[in-house]
Protein backbone atom coordinates (compact mmCIF):
# COMPACT_ATOMS: atom_id res chain seq x y z
CA UNK A 1 0.00 0.00 0.00
CA UNK A 2 0.89 3.65 -0.28
CA UNK A 3 -0.17 6.75 1.12
CA UNK A 4 -0.06 10.26 -1.33
CA UNK A 5 -0.76 13.29 0.67
CA UNK A 6 -2.19 16.67 -1.47
CA UNK A 7 -2.29 19.70 -0.31
CA UNK A 8 -5.82 22.23 -1.65
CA UNK A 9 -4.78 25.12 -2.40
CA UNK A 10 -6.52 26.08 -5.71
CA UNK A 11 -9.11 23.89 -7.72
CA UNK A 12 -6.65 24.08 -10.53
CA UNK A 13 -4.08 23.01 -8.75
CA UNK A 14 -5.27 20.63 -6.64
CA UNK A 15 -6.75 18.96 -9.87
CA UNK A 16 -3.45 18.76 -11.52
CA UNK A 17 -1.80 16.69 -8.49
CA UNK A 18 -4.50 14.33 -8.78
CA UNK A 19 -2.31 12.98 -11.94
CA UNK A 20 0.10 11.64 -9.35
CA UNK A 21 -2.32 9.36 -7.96
CA UNK A 22 -4.21 8.73 -11.66
CA UNK A 23 -0.81 7.15 -12.62
CA UNK A 24 -0.69 5.31 -9.72
CA UNK A 25 -4.02 3.71 -10.10
CA UNK A 26 -3.22 3.36 -14.33
CA UNK A 27 -0.57 1.00 -12.91
CA UNK A 28 -3.16 -1.55 -12.12
CA UNK A 29 -1.06 -2.28 -8.86
CA UNK A 30 -4.08 -1.51 -6.91
CA UNK A 31 -7.21 -2.37 -5.63
CA UNK A 32 -8.94 -0.03 -3.95
CA UNK A 33 -8.63 3.27 -3.39
CA UNK A 34 -9.54 5.71 0.14
CA UNK A 35 -9.54 9.38 0.30
CA UNK A 36 -9.43 11.27 3.97
CA UNK A 37 -9.98 14.83 3.37
CA UNK A 38 -9.18 17.24 6.81
CA UNK A 39 -10.25 20.59 6.36
CA UNK A 40 -9.24 23.29 8.86
CA UNK A 41 -11.41 25.96 6.80
CA UNK A 42 -14.90 25.31 6.89
CA UNK A 43 -16.14 26.88 3.32
CA UNK A 44 -19.19 24.00 1.98
CA UNK A 45 -19.26 24.94 -1.33
CA UNK A 46 -14.82 24.51 -1.66
CA UNK A 47 -15.16 21.28 0.05
CA UNK A 48 -18.32 19.81 -1.82
CA UNK A 49 -16.92 20.72 -5.17
CA UNK A 50 -13.89 18.93 -3.77
CA UNK A 51 -15.06 15.54 -3.12
CA UNK A 52 -17.51 15.84 -6.46
CA UNK A 53 -14.20 16.45 -8.23
CA UNK A 54 -12.57 13.48 -6.68
CA UNK A 55 -15.24 11.32 -6.86
CA UNK A 56 -15.64 11.87 -10.76
CA UNK A 57 -11.81 11.69 -10.96
CA UNK A 58 -11.68 8.49 -9.08
CA UNK A 59 -15.07 6.22 -9.65
CA UNK A 60 -15.31 3.42 -7.12
CA UNK A 61 -12.58 5.65 -4.37
CA UNK A 62 -14.25 5.80 -0.74
CA UNK A 63 -13.77 9.24 0.78
CA UNK A 64 -14.71 10.40 3.77
CA UNK A 65 -14.33 14.23 5.02
CA UNK A 66 -13.92 15.33 8.56
CA UNK A 67 -13.43 19.17 9.63
CA UNK A 68 -11.01 19.45 11.77
CA UNK A 69 -8.88 21.64 14.76
CA UNK A 70 -5.23 21.15 12.56
CA UNK A 71 -4.64 19.05 9.56
CA UNK A 72 -1.47 16.77 9.52
CA UNK A 73 1.07 16.47 6.73
CA UNK A 74 4.04 14.30 6.62
CA UNK A 75 4.25 14.80 10.14
CA UNK A 76 3.45 18.15 10.70
CA UNK A 77 0.84 20.54 11.34
CA UNK A 78 -0.77 22.65 8.16
CA UNK A 79 -3.17 25.25 10.45
CA UNK A 80 -6.13 25.59 8.53
CA UNK A 81 -5.24 23.95 5.22
CA UNK A 82 -7.37 21.30 3.32
CA UNK A 83 -5.31 18.23 2.92
CA UNK A 84 -6.13 15.64 0.95
CA UNK A 85 -4.52 11.85 1.84
CA UNK A 86 -4.82 9.15 -0.77
CA UNK A 87 -4.57 5.33 0.38
CA UNK A 88 -3.88 3.10 -1.96
CA UNK A 89 -4.30 -0.91 -1.78
CA UNK A 90 -3.11 -3.67 -3.54
CA UNK A 91 -5.27 -6.61 -1.65
CA UNK A 92 -7.10 -4.89 0.70
CA UNK A 93 -10.94 -4.22 0.33
CA UNK A 94 -11.91 -0.32 1.65
CA UNK A 95 -16.09 -0.20 2.10
CA UNK A 96 -17.57 2.76 3.33
CA UNK A 97 -20.72 2.88 4.93
CA UNK A 98 -22.69 5.80 6.37
CA UNK A 99 -24.84 6.15 9.11
CA UNK A 100 -27.06 9.12 9.50
CA UNK A 101 -29.80 10.53 11.80
CA UNK A 102 -27.06 9.35 15.04
CA UNK A 103 -28.99 11.40 17.70
CA UNK A 104 -31.10 9.38 19.36
CA UNK A 105 -30.40 5.97 17.58
CA UNK A 106 -27.38 5.68 19.19
CA UNK A 107 -27.37 2.25 20.22
CA UNK A 108 -29.12 1.05 17.51
CA UNK A 109 -26.34 2.28 15.24
CA UNK A 110 -24.13 0.53 17.51
CA UNK A 111 -25.11 -2.64 17.30
CA UNK A 112 -25.47 -1.58 13.36
CA UNK A 113 -21.95 -1.55 13.48
CA UNK A 114 -21.86 -4.94 15.53
CA UNK A 115 -23.19 -6.95 13.00
CA UNK A 116 -21.50 -5.43 10.18
CA UNK A 117 -18.22 -6.46 11.95
CA UNK A 118 -19.33 -9.71 12.94
CA UNK A 119 -20.79 -10.89 9.22
CA UNK A 120 -17.46 -9.42 7.23
CA UNK A 121 -15.37 -11.92 7.03
CA UNK A 122 -11.77 -10.63 7.05
CA UNK A 123 -12.42 -7.59 8.18
CA UNK A 124 -9.44 -6.30 9.81
CA UNK A 125 -10.07 -2.86 11.47
CA UNK A 126 -13.17 -0.25 11.25
CA UNK A 127 -12.03 3.45 11.04
CA UNK A 128 -15.12 6.19 12.39
CA UNK A 129 -15.33 9.67 11.83
CA UNK A 130 -18.14 11.41 13.41
CA UNK A 131 -19.13 15.06 14.56
CA UNK A 132 -18.03 15.58 18.07
CA UNK A 133 -21.50 16.81 19.29
CA UNK A 134 -25.18 16.25 20.19
CA UNK A 135 -24.38 12.30 19.49
CA UNK A 136 -24.12 10.61 22.79
CA UNK A 137 -21.53 8.27 21.38
CA UNK A 138 -20.89 6.22 24.78
CA UNK A 139 -24.45 3.81 23.16
CA UNK A 140 -22.74 3.40 20.45
CA UNK A 141 -19.30 2.27 21.70
CA UNK A 142 -20.76 0.00 24.05
CA UNK A 143 -22.60 -1.98 21.36
CA UNK A 144 -19.56 -1.99 19.36
CA UNK A 145 -17.79 -3.26 22.23
CA UNK A 146 -19.59 -6.80 22.16
CA UNK A 147 -18.60 -7.24 18.11
CA UNK A 148 -16.34 -9.75 17.37
CA UNK A 149 -13.24 -9.35 19.14
CA UNK A 150 -9.47 -9.16 17.64
CA UNK A 151 -11.52 -6.59 15.02
CA UNK A 152 -9.17 -2.91 15.54
CA UNK A 153 -11.71 0.07 15.87
CA UNK A 154 -10.05 2.90 15.77
CA UNK A 155 -11.57 6.90 14.45
CA UNK A 156 -11.93 10.75 15.89
CA UNK A 157 -14.45 13.23 16.67
CA UNK A 158 -14.73 16.28 13.80
CA UNK A 159 -14.53 19.68 14.96
CA UNK A 160 -13.27 22.88 14.17
CA UNK A 161 -10.17 25.53 15.70
CA UNK A 162 -12.25 27.67 17.77
CA UNK A 163 -13.16 25.72 20.94
CA UNK A 164 -16.41 27.87 21.69
CA UNK A 165 -17.99 27.47 18.32
CA UNK A 166 -19.33 24.04 17.28
CA UNK A 167 -17.99 23.71 14.14
CA UNK A 168 -18.65 19.69 14.19
CA UNK A 169 -19.09 18.44 10.50
CA UNK A 170 -17.79 15.31 8.67
CA UNK A 171 -17.94 15.80 4.64
CA UNK A 172 -18.70 14.40 1.13
CA UNK A 173 -19.60 15.06 -1.79
CA UNK A 174 -22.80 15.35 -0.85
CA UNK A 175 -22.67 18.27 1.83
CA UNK A 176 -21.52 18.35 5.57
CA UNK A 177 -23.36 17.08 8.41
CA UNK A 178 -23.57 16.94 12.06
CA UNK A 179 -25.39 14.26 12.27
CA UNK A 180 -23.93 11.14 10.23
CA UNK A 181 -21.48 8.72 11.46
CA UNK A 182 -18.66 7.43 8.50
CA UNK A 183 -17.69 3.58 8.54
CA UNK A 184 -14.85 2.47 6.76
CA UNK A 185 -13.84 -1.57 6.90
CA UNK A 186 -10.60 -2.72 6.01
CA UNK A 187 -10.93 -5.68 4.74
CA UNK A 188 -8.61 -8.35 3.53
CA UNK A 189 -5.85 -11.16 4.50
CA UNK A 190 -3.02 -9.36 4.30
CA UNK A 191 -4.16 -6.34 5.68
CA UNK A 192 -2.06 -5.76 9.02
CA UNK A 193 -2.78 -2.66 11.52
CA UNK A 194 -1.35 -1.70 15.21
CA UNK A 195 -3.06 0.75 16.70
CA UNK A 196 -2.16 2.64 19.92
CA UNK A 197 -2.36 5.73 21.76
CA UNK A 198 0.30 8.21 23.92
CA UNK A 199 -1.16 9.86 26.89
CA UNK A 200 1.77 11.55 29.15
CA UNK A 201 -0.79 13.89 31.23
CA UNK A 202 0.22 12.89 34.47
CA UNK A 203 -2.26 12.92 37.70
CA UNK A 204 -2.18 15.45 40.71
CA UNK A 205 -2.68 14.44 44.10
CA UNK A 206 -4.67 11.52 45.47
CA UNK A 207 -8.02 10.46 43.91
CA UNK A 208 -11.23 11.60 43.76
CA UNK A 209 -15.16 9.78 43.14
CA UNK A 210 -17.84 10.49 40.46
CA UNK A 211 -20.60 10.60 43.02
CA UNK A 212 -23.32 12.06 40.63
CA UNK A 213 -23.01 12.40 36.26
CA UNK A 214 -25.31 12.42 33.43
CA UNK A 215 -23.36 11.68 30.41
CA UNK A 216 -20.91 14.66 29.54
CA UNK A 217 -21.94 16.61 32.73
CA UNK A 218 -19.94 15.81 35.57
CA UNK A 219 -21.99 17.14 38.24
CA UNK A 220 -20.86 16.15 42.15
CA UNK A 221 -17.10 14.87 43.34
CA UNK A 222 -16.92 13.76 46.39
CA UNK A 223 -20.66 14.78 47.03
CA UNK A 224 -19.57 18.04 46.58
CA UNK A 225 -20.47 20.35 43.27
CA UNK A 226 -17.47 19.22 40.59
CA UNK A 227 -16.37 22.65 39.70
CA UNK A 228 -15.25 22.78 43.94
CA UNK A 229 -12.59 20.73 43.20
CA UNK A 230 -10.82 23.32 41.09
CA UNK A 231 -11.59 26.13 43.38
CA UNK A 232 -9.99 23.96 46.01
CA UNK A 233 -6.95 22.64 43.98
CA UNK A 234 -6.19 25.62 41.25
CA UNK A 235 -7.87 28.27 42.44
CA UNK A 236 -9.64 28.53 39.15
CA UNK A 237 -13.24 29.91 40.17
CA UNK A 238 -16.23 29.57 38.38
CA UNK A 239 -16.26 33.06 37.27
CA UNK A 240 -12.99 33.07 35.99
CA UNK A 241 -12.65 32.17 31.86
CA UNK A 242 -12.98 28.77 32.86
CA UNK A 243 -11.72 26.81 29.75
CA UNK A 244 -8.68 28.51 29.15
CA UNK A 245 -7.70 27.89 32.93
CA UNK A 246 -8.81 24.60 33.46
CA UNK A 247 -7.61 22.69 29.87
CA UNK A 248 -3.97 22.83 31.14
CA UNK A 249 -5.76 20.30 33.59
CA UNK A 250 -7.65 18.17 32.41
CA UNK A 251 -9.05 15.21 34.49
CA UNK A 252 -8.31 11.42 34.26
CA UNK A 253 -10.76 9.00 34.91
CA UNK A 254 -9.35 5.64 35.90
CA UNK A 255 -11.06 2.45 34.62
CA UNK A 256 -10.90 -0.97 34.07
CA UNK A 257 -7.26 -0.75 33.98
CA UNK A 258 -7.56 1.86 31.22
CA UNK A 259 -7.29 5.76 31.23
CA UNK A 260 -9.56 8.56 29.67
CA UNK A 261 -9.11 11.92 30.30
CA UNK A 262 -11.40 14.45 30.02
CA UNK A 263 -10.96 17.98 29.38
CA UNK A 264 -13.58 20.50 30.61
CA UNK A 265 -15.44 22.60 28.05
CA UNK A 266 -17.55 25.04 30.65
CA UNK A 267 -19.18 25.70 33.90
CA UNK A 268 -22.45 25.70 34.40
CA UNK A 269 -23.97 28.17 37.38
CA UNK A 270 -24.63 25.03 40.00
CA UNK A 271 -21.05 23.87 39.75
CA UNK A 272 -21.64 20.89 37.13
CA UNK A 273 -19.09 20.64 34.75
CA UNK A 274 -19.57 20.15 30.66
CA UNK A 275 -16.89 17.73 29.86
CA UNK A 276 -15.86 16.56 26.35
CA UNK A 277 -16.64 13.12 26.74
CA UNK A 278 -18.90 10.85 28.91
CA UNK A 279 -17.86 10.04 32.78
CA UNK A 280 -19.82 7.63 35.07
CA UNK A 281 -20.88 7.46 38.63
CA UNK A 282 -18.03 5.60 40.37
CA UNK A 283 -14.98 6.47 38.72
CA UNK A 284 -11.99 7.46 40.48
CA UNK A 285 -10.75 10.64 39.14
CA UNK A 286 -7.97 13.02 39.47
CA UNK A 287 -6.77 16.38 38.38
CA UNK A 288 -3.70 15.90 35.77
CA UNK A 289 -1.58 18.22 34.19
CA UNK A 290 0.48 17.91 30.92
CA UNK A 291 4.08 17.12 32.00
CA UNK A 292 6.77 17.59 28.47
CA UNK A 293 8.97 14.72 29.85
CA UNK A 294 6.41 11.72 30.33
CA UNK A 295 4.20 13.46 27.27
CA UNK A 296 8.05 12.50 24.95
CA UNK A 297 8.83 9.19 26.90
CA UNK A 298 5.29 8.00 26.06
CA UNK A 299 5.49 8.86 22.60
CA UNK A 300 9.22 7.56 22.28
CA UNK A 301 7.66 4.12 23.59
CA UNK A 302 5.17 4.37 21.11
CA UNK A 303 7.28 5.05 18.24
CA UNK A 304 9.40 2.03 19.02
CA UNK A 305 6.78 -0.08 18.54
CA UNK A 306 5.56 1.88 15.28
CA UNK A 307 8.92 1.31 13.87
CA UNK A 308 8.74 -2.51 14.97
CA UNK A 309 5.67 -2.70 12.67
CA UNK A 310 6.94 -1.03 9.81
CA UNK A 311 4.29 0.28 8.17
CA UNK A 312 3.36 1.74 4.49
CA UNK A 313 1.06 4.27 5.97
CA UNK A 314 0.44 6.39 9.14
CA UNK A 315 -2.76 8.09 10.32
CA UNK A 316 -2.40 10.58 13.18
CA UNK A 317 -5.27 11.28 14.70
CA UNK A 318 -4.59 13.98 17.75
CA UNK A 319 -6.22 15.51 20.38
CA UNK A 320 -6.61 19.58 19.79
CA UNK A 321 -5.37 20.11 23.01
CA UNK A 322 -2.04 18.29 22.91
CA UNK A 323 -2.22 21.23 19.88
CA UNK A 324 -2.85 23.73 22.38
CA UNK A 325 -0.52 22.71 24.92
CA UNK A 326 2.69 22.34 23.29
CA UNK A 327 1.92 25.77 20.89
CA UNK A 328 4.81 26.25 18.79
CA UNK A 329 6.54 22.96 19.79
CA UNK A 330 3.52 20.51 18.32
CA UNK A 331 5.49 19.07 15.57
CA UNK A 332 7.82 17.30 17.84
CA UNK A 333 5.72 14.48 18.75
CA UNK A 334 4.49 13.86 14.94
CA UNK A 335 7.54 14.32 13.09
CA UNK A 336 8.84 11.36 13.73
CA UNK A 337 6.07 9.16 12.59
CA UNK A 338 7.00 10.49 9.01
CA UNK A 339 10.91 8.63 9.70
CA UNK A 340 9.10 5.49 9.42
CA UNK A 341 5.97 5.99 6.87
CA UNK A 342 4.16 8.68 4.99
CA UNK A 343 2.13 10.48 7.70
CA UNK A 344 -1.09 12.11 7.80
CA UNK A 345 -3.98 13.10 10.20
CA UNK A 346 -5.85 15.54 12.19
CA UNK A 347 -6.43 17.45 15.80
CA UNK A 348 -9.67 16.00 17.04
CA UNK A 349 -12.40 16.80 19.37
CA UNK A 350 -12.11 13.27 20.86
CA UNK A 351 -9.81 10.12 19.95
CA UNK A 352 -11.85 6.54 19.58
CA UNK A 353 -9.82 2.94 19.53
CA UNK A 354 -10.73 -0.25 21.02
CA UNK A 355 -8.93 -1.72 24.29
CA UNK A 356 -7.56 -5.02 22.86
CA UNK A 357 -7.43 -6.59 26.12
CA UNK A 358 -11.03 -6.59 26.56
CA UNK A 359 -12.49 -5.19 23.74
CA UNK A 360 -14.21 -2.39 25.28
CA UNK A 361 -14.31 0.50 22.81
CA UNK A 362 -13.79 3.95 24.22
CA UNK A 363 -13.89 7.70 23.55
CA UNK A 364 -10.62 9.10 24.46
CA UNK A 365 -9.62 12.87 24.95
CA UNK A 366 -6.06 14.40 24.65
CA UNK A 367 -4.63 11.43 23.17
CA UNK A 368 -2.12 10.77 20.23
CA UNK A 369 -3.83 7.99 18.58
CA UNK A 370 -1.28 6.33 16.03
CA UNK A 371 -2.61 4.32 12.99
CA UNK A 372 0.45 1.89 11.37
CA UNK A 373 -0.98 -0.09 8.44
CA UNK A 374 0.81 -2.25 6.12
CA UNK A 375 -0.10 -4.91 3.20
CA UNK A 376 1.42 -8.43 3.55
CA UNK A 377 4.83 -9.64 5.83
CA UNK A 378 6.57 -6.87 7.79
CA UNK A 379 9.59 -6.50 6.09
CA UNK A 380 13.32 -7.53 6.95
CA UNK A 381 15.72 -5.59 9.06
CA UNK A 382 14.79 -2.50 11.30
CA UNK A 383 14.65 1.02 11.24
CA UNK A 384 17.21 1.85 13.84
CA UNK A 385 16.18 4.29 16.69
CA UNK A 386 13.70 6.76 15.70
CA UNK A 387 12.79 9.35 19.09
CA UNK A 388 11.63 13.13 19.61
CA UNK A 389 14.18 15.44 19.63
CA UNK A 390 12.98 17.58 22.51
CA UNK A 391 16.24 19.10 22.52
CA UNK A 392 14.40 22.27 21.56
CA UNK A 393 12.39 21.87 24.48
CA UNK A 394 13.87 25.03 25.99
CA UNK A 395 12.93 28.22 28.07
CA UNK A 396 9.30 27.89 28.88
CA UNK A 397 8.81 24.57 28.07
CA UNK A 398 12.05 23.63 29.99
CA UNK A 399 10.71 25.37 33.06
CA UNK A 400 7.21 23.39 32.84
CA UNK A 401 9.03 20.29 32.75
CA UNK A 402 11.21 20.72 35.78
CA UNK A 403 8.23 22.48 37.68
CA UNK A 404 5.91 19.79 36.51
CA UNK A 405 9.30 17.09 37.97
CA UNK A 406 8.53 18.40 40.97
CA UNK A 407 5.68 18.32 41.63
CA UNK A 408 5.06 14.91 40.38
CA UNK A 409 7.86 14.15 42.89
CA UNK A 410 6.40 15.64 46.25
CA UNK A 411 3.21 14.69 45.27
CA UNK A 412 4.53 10.67 44.96
CA UNK A 413 6.33 11.65 48.35
CA UNK A 414 2.98 12.85 49.99
CA UNK A 415 1.15 9.87 48.23
CA UNK A 416 3.81 7.23 49.73
CA UNK A 417 3.42 8.91 53.43
CA UNK A 418 -0.07 9.37 53.26
CA UNK A 419 -0.43 5.37 52.42
CA UNK A 420 1.91 4.79 55.47
CA UNK A 421 -0.08 6.87 57.45
CA UNK A 422 -2.92 4.89 56.55
CA UNK A 423 -1.22 1.54 57.37
CA UNK A 424 -0.03 2.96 61.04
CA UNK A 425 -3.68 4.44 61.63
CA UNK A 426 -5.22 0.86 60.92
CA UNK A 427 -2.27 -1.06 62.51
CA UNK A 428 -3.27 1.67 65.76
CA UNK A 429 -7.00 1.13 65.34
CA UNK A 430 -6.39 -3.06 65.64
CA UNK A 431 -4.06 -2.18 69.04
CA UNK A 432 -6.82 -0.11 70.54
CA UNK A 433 -9.34 -2.52 69.89
CA UNK A 434 -8.12 -5.57 70.56
CA UNK A 435 -6.19 -7.62 73.28
CA UNK A 436 -2.64 -8.55 72.31
CA UNK A 437 -2.34 -11.92 73.77
CA UNK A 438 -6.05 -13.70 72.47
CA UNK A 439 -6.69 -11.29 69.33
CA UNK A 440 -10.17 -10.82 71.01
CA UNK A 441 -11.75 -7.18 71.97
CA UNK A 442 -10.35 -5.93 74.60
CA UNK A 443 -12.31 -4.00 77.83
CA UNK A 444 -12.46 -0.94 76.29
CA UNK A 445 -14.40 -2.16 73.18
CA UNK A 446 -15.80 -5.00 74.65
CA UNK A 447 -17.83 -2.00 76.91
CA UNK A 448 -18.18 0.12 73.94
CA UNK A 449 -19.53 -2.80 71.98
CA UNK A 450 -22.08 -3.93 74.89
CA UNK A 451 -23.33 -0.41 75.30
CA UNK A 452 -24.04 -0.19 71.30
CA UNK A 453 -26.17 -3.92 71.65
CA UNK A 454 -28.11 -2.28 74.36
CA UNK A 455 -28.66 0.83 73.04
CA UNK A 456 -30.37 -0.64 70.11
CA UNK A 457 -32.44 -3.36 72.05
CA UNK A 458 -34.29 -0.76 74.70
CA UNK A 459 -35.13 0.67 71.10
CA UNK A 460 -36.14 -2.07 69.32
CA UNK A 461 -37.43 -4.12 72.37
CA UNK A 462 -35.31 -7.49 71.65
CA UNK A 463 -33.52 -10.02 73.65
CA UNK A 464 -29.80 -9.69 74.94
CA UNK A 465 -27.83 -12.33 76.60
CA UNK A 466 -24.77 -11.21 78.59
CA UNK A 467 -22.08 -14.19 79.30
CA UNK A 468 -18.99 -13.87 81.81
CA UNK A 469 -16.77 -16.43 81.53
CA UNK A 470 -14.39 -17.33 83.83
CA UNK A 471 -11.83 -20.60 83.89
CA UNK A 472 -11.61 -22.74 86.85
CA UNK A 473 -8.17 -22.95 89.04
CA UNK A 474 -6.67 -21.40 86.37
CA UNK A 475 -3.76 -20.54 88.99
CA UNK A 476 -2.90 -24.17 88.86
CA UNK A 477 -2.22 -24.41 85.38
CA UNK A 478 0.51 -21.71 85.74
CA UNK A 479 1.60 -23.25 89.04
CA UNK A 480 2.28 -25.96 87.36
CA UNK A 481 3.27 -26.00 83.87
CA UNK A 482 4.22 -22.01 84.37
CA UNK A 483 3.23 -18.87 82.67
CA UNK A 484 3.96 -19.57 79.31
CA UNK A 485 2.13 -22.71 79.19
CA UNK A 486 -0.95 -20.87 80.88
CA UNK A 487 -0.85 -18.64 78.20
CA UNK A 488 -1.19 -20.65 75.64
CA UNK A 489 -4.18 -22.59 77.22
CA UNK A 490 -5.42 -19.33 77.96
CA UNK A 491 -5.56 -18.68 73.88
CA UNK A 492 -6.86 -21.97 72.92
CA UNK A 493 -10.29 -21.33 75.11
CA UNK A 494 -10.40 -18.23 73.80
CA UNK A 495 -10.86 -19.20 70.35
CA UNK A 496 -12.80 -21.58 71.15
CA UNK A 497 -15.15 -19.32 72.85
CA UNK A 498 -14.65 -17.27 69.64
CA UNK A 499 -15.60 -19.99 67.14
CA UNK A 500 -19.08 -20.61 69.13
CA UNK A 501 -20.51 -16.58 69.71
CA UNK A 502 -18.76 -15.46 66.55
CA UNK A 503 -21.58 -18.24 64.49
CA UNK A 504 -24.83 -15.38 66.14
CA UNK A 505 -25.13 -13.03 64.20
CA UNK A 506 -24.26 -9.09 65.65
CA UNK A 507 -22.81 -11.49 68.98
CA UNK A 508 -18.97 -10.93 70.21
CA UNK A 509 -16.99 -11.97 72.72
CA UNK A 510 -13.94 -10.71 74.40
CA UNK A 511 -11.37 -10.85 77.21
CA UNK A 512 -12.68 -8.78 80.36
CA UNK A 513 -9.47 -9.14 82.26
CA UNK A 514 -7.18 -11.86 83.23
CA UNK A 515 -8.82 -15.46 82.37
CA UNK A 516 -12.15 -13.61 82.32
CA UNK A 517 -14.17 -13.38 79.32
CA UNK A 518 -17.64 -11.76 78.31
CA UNK A 519 -19.72 -12.42 75.19
CA UNK A 520 -22.68 -10.07 74.43
CA UNK A 521 -25.24 -11.60 72.03
CA UNK A 522 -28.23 -9.72 70.74
CA UNK A 523 -31.56 -11.57 70.33
CA UNK A 524 -31.46 -14.44 72.30
CA UNK A 525 -33.72 -15.52 74.44
CA UNK A 526 -33.20 -17.29 77.80
CA UNK A 527 -34.17 -20.91 77.36
CA UNK A 528 -31.37 -20.71 73.90
CA UNK A 529 -29.44 -18.92 76.21
CA UNK A 530 -29.11 -21.53 78.65
CA UNK A 531 -28.27 -23.99 75.85
CA UNK A 532 -25.70 -22.35 74.47
CA UNK A 533 -24.04 -21.37 77.64
CA UNK A 534 -24.02 -25.47 78.20
CA UNK A 535 -22.98 -26.12 74.78
CA UNK A 536 -19.67 -24.01 75.32
CA UNK A 537 -19.09 -25.28 78.50
CA UNK A 538 -19.31 -28.86 77.68
CA UNK A 539 -17.09 -28.02 74.35
CA UNK A 540 -14.19 -26.61 76.79
CA UNK A 541 -14.61 -29.26 78.51
CA UNK A 542 -14.43 -31.69 75.82
CA UNK A 543 -11.60 -30.22 74.18
CA UNK A 544 -8.05 -31.73 74.65
CA UNK A 545 -5.27 -28.83 75.01
CA UNK A 546 -2.38 -28.78 73.07
CA UNK A 547 0.10 -28.51 75.97
CA UNK A 548 -1.18 -30.31 79.18
CA UNK A 549 -2.99 -33.52 80.03
CA UNK A 550 -5.80 -32.50 81.84
CA UNK A 551 -8.98 -31.11 80.77
CA UNK A 552 -9.89 -27.64 81.73
CA UNK A 553 -13.44 -26.39 82.74
CA UNK A 554 -15.15 -23.01 83.11
CA UNK A 555 -17.99 -21.74 85.07
CA UNK A 556 -20.75 -19.43 83.56
CA UNK A 557 -22.47 -16.55 84.55
CA UNK A 558 -25.47 -15.85 82.13
CA UNK A 559 -27.89 -13.09 82.02
CA UNK A 560 -30.85 -12.29 80.21
CA UNK A 561 -32.87 -9.51 79.61
CA UNK A 562 -35.23 -7.35 77.25
CA UNK A 563 -35.01 -3.71 76.28
CA UNK A 564 -36.49 -1.22 78.11
CA UNK A 565 -33.82 1.37 80.25
CA UNK A 566 -31.37 -0.69 82.51
CA UNK A 567 -28.96 0.69 84.54
CA UNK A 568 -25.80 -0.55 82.31
CA UNK A 569 -23.37 -0.61 85.94
CA UNK A 570 -25.79 -3.01 87.32
CA UNK A 571 -26.50 -5.71 84.46
CA UNK A 572 -22.20 -5.83 84.76
CA UNK A 573 -22.56 -6.66 88.31
CA UNK A 574 -25.21 -9.05 87.43
CA UNK A 575 -23.71 -11.12 85.36
CA UNK A 576 -20.72 -11.19 87.67
CA UNK A 577 -23.13 -12.02 90.55
CA UNK A 578 -24.40 -15.29 87.98
CA UNK A 579 -20.74 -16.31 88.12
CA UNK A 580 -19.76 -15.87 91.07
CA UNK A 581 -22.77 -18.07 92.41
CA UNK A 582 -21.49 -21.02 89.89
CA UNK A 583 -18.08 -20.76 91.27
CA UNK A 584 -19.59 -21.35 94.71
CA UNK A 585 -21.68 -23.82 93.56
CA UNK A 586 -18.72 -25.74 92.64
CA UNK A 587 -17.70 -24.06 89.33
CA UNK A 588 -17.71 -25.99 85.65
CA UNK A 589 -21.53 -24.95 85.73
CA UNK A 590 -23.92 -22.39 84.17
CA UNK A 591 -25.78 -20.43 86.06
CA UNK A 592 -28.63 -17.85 85.09
CA UNK A 593 -30.55 -15.09 85.87
CA UNK A 594 -33.25 -13.10 83.61
CA UNK A 595 -34.64 -9.66 84.15
P1 LIG B 1 -11.23 -19.80 90.10
O1 LIG B 1 -11.75 -21.10 89.68
O2 LIG B 1 -11.68 -19.30 91.38
O3 LIG B 1 -11.40 -18.79 89.04
O4 LIG B 1 -9.67 -20.07 90.30
P2 LIG B 1 -8.49 -19.39 89.54
O5 LIG B 1 -7.23 -19.98 89.95
O6 LIG B 1 -8.78 -19.45 88.05
O7 LIG B 1 -8.64 -17.92 90.00
P3 LIG B 1 -7.69 -16.86 90.59
O8 LIG B 1 -8.39 -15.55 90.43
O9 LIG B 1 -7.21 -17.27 91.92
O10 LIG B 1 -6.42 -16.86 89.67
C1 LIG B 1 -6.48 -16.39 88.32
C2 LIG B 1 -5.17 -16.68 87.73
O11 LIG B 1 -5.15 -16.40 86.37
C3 LIG B 1 -4.09 -15.85 88.36
C4 LIG B 1 -3.28 -15.36 87.23
O12 LIG B 1 -1.92 -15.71 87.35
C5 LIG B 1 -3.84 -16.06 86.03
N1 LIG B 1 -3.80 -15.22 84.91
C6 LIG B 1 -4.48 -14.07 84.67
N2 LIG B 1 -4.14 -13.53 83.48
C7 LIG B 1 -3.20 -14.37 82.93
C8 LIG B 1 -2.47 -14.37 81.72
O13 LIG B 1 -2.56 -13.48 80.87
N3 LIG B 1 -1.62 -15.41 81.50
C9 LIG B 1 -1.47 -16.43 82.41
N4 LIG B 1 -0.65 -17.42 82.13
N5 LIG B 1 -2.14 -16.43 83.55
C10 LIG B 1 -3.01 -15.43 83.83
MG1 LIG C 1 -10.49 -18.45 87.35
MG1 LIG D 1 -10.79 -14.75 87.51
Amino acid sequence: MKQILIEYHTKIDVVSQFKTVQSEMDSGKYKSLLFHVYSGILDEKILISLCRDLKSEFPGCVLVGSVSAGEIIEGRLMDKGVLISAMLFEQTDIRFSRFDDVNGREKEVGQQIASLINETEHIKAVEVLLPGTEINTRFIWEAVSASKQGVQVFGGYAGGHDMNIGEHYVFDEQGLTDNTLYLVSYVGENFHINVDKSVGWQTLGHAFKVTKSDENRLIEINNIPAVEIYEKYLQINRNDNFEENTFEFPLIAKTEGDELLRHTLNVEPDGTLNMAGYVTEGMDIYLCYGNPGLIVEGVNKRLKEVADFRPEAILLYSCSVRKSFWENYVNIEMIPFQKIAETSGFHTWGEVKRDPRTGNVWEYNITLLSIAMREGDRPEGDLGEIVVDDSVLKGQASLIKRLSQLVSATTSELQNAYDDLEKVNEQLRILSNHDALTGLYNRRRLDEFANDVIDTAEQTGADVTMLMLDIDYFKNVNDTYGHDVGDGVLVEIAHLLDEHVSSHAGAAVGRWGGEEFLAVIPNMESDQAFDFSEEIRKAVEAHKHKDIPERITISIGCLCFRGKEFDRTKLFKDVDDCLYEAKRRGRNRVIQTKL
